[in-house]
């Protein structure tokens, strides 16, 4: 299967991205894992598609630092030797705090690991996929949020804002690489059950903002997965520049 597609996907350890990971090996990607700090995480991805007959190793990496983006695109390149596509899913929050109480210790790290690093590792796929370099072309899924749209006060405005960031980011790069054969665009997820909220310091608030949610429920990380692998496929060939919401209706 050297001929299979090759996917980077970061922050593929855990919750969304592990899901995105598990999908794409099963409908035929080659995976790059990549992780910040949770090695057993990323090994568990990894031997659960390898078990499956799948291919995929774990890469580690900080996306808020751009050397280890650097090496993280030079090892998928020594393991696999080509990029079909980049799953920018790496993402932070932080405690629920106002605007007028955050450091600038914490705003400079959630721009630079939301908004930042899904830049540098976009470019860095760019120059792998577009034709303008000599690539076959590709697809790149950048994870919004709905908090781009609903602002999250009293919680992470910060983060909200990271993420508007990455909508425009979207709209503009898809735009910018139209003609050479790269595809950009965007998930906003809603309410999905993962650690991220516990990462938070609010471990109930999916379970908790339930009666919030259209749907009454939030969703699973396999339901985001499934949209990231549509806008990765060839099934939406003519899809470039979109943001989906994946968010039971919130
Ligand atoms: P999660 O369960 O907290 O998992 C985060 C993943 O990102 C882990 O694999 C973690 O690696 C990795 N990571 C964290 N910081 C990183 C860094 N600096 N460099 C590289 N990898 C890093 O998060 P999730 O809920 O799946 O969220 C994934 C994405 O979806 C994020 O962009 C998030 O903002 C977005 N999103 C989530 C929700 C939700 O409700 N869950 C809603 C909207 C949007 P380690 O395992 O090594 O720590």
């Amino acid at each position: 299967m050297s001929g299979a597609p090759v996917l980077l996907v970061t922050g593929g350890s855990r919750g969304i991205g592990a899901a995105v990971c598990r999908l794409a090996a099963s409908q035929g990607w080659r995976v790059a894992v990549n992780y910040a700090s949770n090695r057993d995480a990323a090994d568990a991805v990894v031997s659960d598609i390898v078990s499956q007959g799948g291919e995929a190793f774990a890469v580690k990496g900080d996306v808020g630092n751009a050397a280890d983006i650097t090496a993280m695109f030079a090892a998928v390149d020594k393991h696999f030797g080509r990029l079909d596509g980049l799953v920018n899913n790496a993402g932070i929050v932080d405690q629920p705090q106002r605007v007028d109480e955050m450091s600038v210790e914490r705003i400079e790290r959630m721009m630079r690991i939301n908004i930042t690093g899904s830049v540098l590792c976009a470019a860095e796929a760019v120059r792998r996929m577009s034709t303008r370099h000599g690539g076959k072309g590709g697809s790149i899924v950048n994870i919004s949020s709905m908090a781009a749209i609903i602002g999250s006060p009293s919680q992470y405005v910060d983060y909200a804002a990271s993420k508007a960031a990455i909508d425009t980011f979207t709209i503009g790069l898809a735009r910018e690489v139209a003609t050479e054969g790269v595809r950009v665009n965007a998930i906003r997820p809603g309410i999905i059950d993962t650690d991220i909220h516990a990462s938070g310091g609010l471990p109930d608030r999916a379970k908790d903002m339930a009666p919030s949610i259209p749907m009454q429920r939030p969703g699973t990380a396999g339901e985001v997965a499934d949209a990231v692998l549509y806008l990765l496929s060839s099934n939406s060939s003519y899809v470039t520049g979109a943001i989906m919401n994946v968010s039971g209706g919130r």
